[in-house]
């Protein structure tokens, strides 16, 4: 069920985003709603009005890279660097970027996964934005805010189309003196 529905007059911007998510009932496995992104990149101007008003408060300001987790991430990253005149930066599953990289492991369901960085991608000083489609128990994103701490980078702000704030990501990132941008949420998980 989608959140927030029931609380105010929501604005055009939340509307246009949840109308254009489409929700996946058992999906990649039973119990999870899974929160599909590609509905609004089809629809160009959920599309477009996302990219925008994830990064709104940083118009005008200089930001030198924005880190995309993959994949999704990437989209959304690819369209936001290219609108701020920014560099992108990938954050990739181990083994498959091609030169060196700094790695950090991290926690899923079950298990433990890593994340990787190109060396060189980011300079010691260089004022980043991290991004992705989703943030929900913050895991993903805490580990790859080690991985641009690691770099020397100022991260200016984690942007998430989609905040799902009953799995605390978002209290998890702040606790880390990282600022979150969300533009819609849903209850539960
Ligand atoms: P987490 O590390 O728990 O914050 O999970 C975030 C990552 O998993 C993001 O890359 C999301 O794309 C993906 N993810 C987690 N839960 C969902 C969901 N309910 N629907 C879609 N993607 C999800």
């Amino acid at each position: 069920m989608a959140g927030n529905r029931d609380t105010t007059v929501k604005s055009t911007l939340e509307e246009t985003l949840l109308s254009a998510i489409r929700t996946i009932p058992d999906y990649p496995k039973p119990g999870i709603l899974f929160r599909d992104i590609t509905t609004m990149l089809g629809d160009a101007r959920a599309f477009r009005r996302a990219v925008d008003e994830l990064v709104h408060p940083w118009a005008g300001s200089k930001i030198d890279k924005i880190a995309g987790i993959e994949a999704r991430g990437f989209i959304l990253g690819g369209a936001i660097a290219h609108q701020m005149s920014a560099g992108f930066v990938p954050i990739r599953k181990k083994g498959k970027l091609p030169h060196e990289t700094v790695r950090v492991a991290y926690s899923l369901e079950y298990g433990l996964d890593e994340m990787e960085m190109h060396k060189d991608a980011i300079a010691p000083g260089q004022r980043v934005i991290l991004v992705d489609d989703l943030i929900a128990t913050g895991g993903t994103a805490e580990a790859a805010v080690k991985l641009l701490t690691q770099m020397g980078a100022q991260i200016e702000a984690a942007c998430f189309v989609i905040d799902l704030p009953d799995l605390g990501g978002r209290a998890k990132l702040e606790a880390l003196g990282v600022s979150v941008r969300t533009l819609v949420s849903f209850d539960g998980h």
